[in-house]
């Protein structure tokens, strides 16, 4: 993402200097965000003068594999369903379209894999609408929020890992290439309370801040029934091969979570019923029993599916640990149904 700032810059430094530039980018992709309303930034008089009103258009495709390729020419007649979703948690790289689905799925990934000694940082009072309450550790992915102007340490949409932190700092590393193109580390450290204005969680991420990125495993992009043609084209085509991108339509993932809960609720409440057993379980409980098995089975620890397919051993199920007791909240597992099935009591 290039700033109107900078393209003013690159101007100057042409003016001044004569230099040549060569400019490279994709015009199916998104236009830079903080720009005022210009669709065809490649005819932009800025763009041409820097470029001698030169342009090449590569025709031959290097960075994604052919099927992708045609997945891509064809964005708006996606069948999403090609794309499924892995797992409650889906992957804990994650594109979305709205500030609300980054922070939620943030939120599931920072909870999951918070460990008891994690540093919490609460979010700044007037910054709710973005920001969010974090809890860092070792591992935890950050992603910044702005340019570093001052000192040149972090660049916006630059993504950093926790190391370490003490009562004062938040120590993160990176890796930038060097003149030479190799990878070297870069550290930085962060006052604690400066973190929550200048980093973001990077579990999940918008589109717009994961512009120029190659992901190279496995990720989930939300919200793709709100994108217009180029946002989807940007979100996909940060992969490398549709195995490893899994898309969500709409994020109503809860909505239709709670549904299949229920359904499966109400066929245990049946049973309960004719064997004269106490049944106490809501929707809300099952939830709060999954997340605090971090989305697992609690025999296998495979990532259980909610929203499952018909004969799906991951989906799913409400275990009695005493069988000779109802469905009650201080009776229950969750199981996969490929495990709870194995237990020989299904219900
Ligand atoms: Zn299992």
């Amino acid at each position: 993402m290039i700033t109107k700032e900078l393209w003013r810059r690159l101007a100057f430094v042409k003016r001044a200097t004569g230099v040549i530039f060569l400019l490279l980018g994709d015009d199916k992709q998104l236009p830079p965000v903080e720009d005022e309303a210009i669709d065809d930034y490649f005819n932009h008089s800025a763009v041409k003068y820097l470029c001698n009103n030169n342009r090449n258009i590569l025709t031959v495709m290097k960075r994604f594999n052919i099927e992708l390729k045609e997945i891509l020419n064809d964005v708006e007649n996606i069948d999403i369903n090609r794309f499924p979703v892995k797992g409650v948690f889906a992957t804990p790289i994650n594109i979305a379209y709205t500030h609300k689905t980054r922070k939620v799925v943030n939120k599931k990934w920072n909870d999951k894999l918070k460990p008891n000694n994690s540093l919490y940082i609460p979010v700044i009072e007037d910054d709710k609408k973005y920001g969010q309450d974090m809890y860092l550790y070792s591992g935890c992915p950050m992603i910044a929020r702005m340019n570093d102007n001052k000192n040149g340490m972090y660049m916006n949409n630059e993504t950093f890992e926790v190391v370490d932190y003490d009562d004062d700092v938040v120590y993160l590393i990176t890796e930038r290439p060097n003149d030479v193109g190799e990878l070297d580390v870069h550290s930085l450290e962060v006052a604690i309370d400066s973190i929550q204005k200048l980093f973001y969680l990077n579990y999940c991420t918008t589109i717009h801040k994961t512009q120029g990125t190659t992901i190279k495993d496995a990720f989930t992009i939300w919200d793709w029934n709100h994108m217009s043609k180029k946002a989807k084209y940007t979100a996909l085509s940060r992969g490398t091969c549709p195995e490893n991108i899994s898309i969500v339509g709409k994020y109503e993932e809860d909505d239709n979570n709670d549904n299949k809960i229920r359904e499966k609720l109400n066929a245990y409440l049946q049973t309960d019923k004719e064997k004269g057993f106490d049944n106490d379980l809501t929707v809300e409980k099952v939830k709060t029993l999954i997340q605090k098995q971090n989305g697992e089975c609690n025999i296998c620890n495979c990532d259980l599916k909610i929203d499952y397919a018909p004969n799906d051993r991951q989906q799913f199920s409400v275990d009695r640990i005493d069988s000779r007791q109802g469905h009650v909240y201080s009776n229950i597992q969750v199981l996969c149904w490929g495990c709870n099935s194995a237990k020989g009591n299904r219900f």
